[in-house]
């Protein structure tokens, strides 16, 4: 497989600025392990957490959004961040941004975390692209 553009690493820390999760409307995909993890985490049925945070979209589950854009777990910082979604944990390690060094350069003009900070290998940004961790735990 050839190298990816960034096989010297990526630098990015959040600044927990929460750029990324307000003022955005968007989709937070979820699948039914996450809507289990988040459920547990607050305590509430997941007929309740269905009624309450879901939404169908096609084929999909999203969570819901506020009226302005946020995420509806979104309040001055996540409040389920110890259970947050896949799609959370891995950005901005997401395939479209990392397509190429344009894309990574343009998505960092939105979030003030990119560029900065602690470098991650290429092998970890892949391991954190799998799945098997985030920027915090990898
Ligand atoms: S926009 Fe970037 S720095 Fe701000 S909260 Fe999101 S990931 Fe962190």
């Amino acid at each position: 497989m050839p190298e990816p553009w960034y096989r010297n690493g990526l630098q990015f820390a959040c600044t927990q600025c929460g750029d990324c999760c307000t003022g955005r409307p968007g989709y937070v995909w979820v699948n039914g392990e996450e809507v289990q993890r988040i459920a547990g985490f607050l305590q509430v049925s997941l007929a309740e957490f269905a009624k309450r945070y879901l939404r169908k979209v096609g084929s999909q589950v999203s969570l819901i959004e506020k009226p302005n854009g946020d995420c509806v777990f979104y309040s001055g910082g996540c409040t389920v961040y110890p259970v947050r979604p896949v799609q959370c944990r891995t950005f901005p390690f997401w395939p479209e941004i990392l397509r190429s060094e344009a894309d990574w350069t343009e998505a960092a003009t939105e979030c003030p975390g990119m560029g900065r900070g602690r470098l991650y290998s290429a092998e970890q940004v892949a391991r954190i692209r799998k799945g098997e961790g985030d920027a915090a735990s990898i």
